[in-house]
């Protein structure tokens, strides 16, 4: 019981992290390397930011009159406007969907080893 369940549980912790590390790159705001709480997706160059930090460029800009460059890295879009952001609803829904995912898999692999070993 105790060989097999450990061999189990290392698999699944390393395919775990390379997923959440895949996963959460996508999730990571350019601006506040934080993970997305509102997503808003640029029309123009499809990248992604957390909405109150491109939405407080955007205003700090628009004060020196300059336009905005795209926050992401290696992005060539230099003039975001506020009418180009839309609500990310798929990207939230996939935030929110890990969150719980994470929390349930220390949930399941917790049962798991309890169902195997009494
Ligand atoms: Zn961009």
């Amino acid at each position: 019981c105790r060989q097999s369940d450990n061999d189990n549980e290392t698999i699944e912790q390393i395919d775990e992290d390379i997923a959440v590390t895949q996963s959460q790159m996508n999730f990571i705001c350019p601006i506040t390397q934080m993970e997305m709480k509102k997503p808003v997706r640029n029309k123009v160059c499809g990248h992604t930011y957390e909405e109150d930090a491109i939405l407080k460029i955007i205003q700090n800009r628009k004060q020196q009159k300059k336009k905005v460059r795209c926050p992401k890295i290696g992005c060539s879009h230099v003039d975001v406007k506020e009418s180009d952001l839309v609500p990310d609803e798929a990207l939230k829904r996939a935030i929110d969907s890990q969150n719980k995912q994470r929390w349930s898999t220390l949930d399941k692999s917790d049962a798991a080893t309890k169902e195997i070993c009494y």
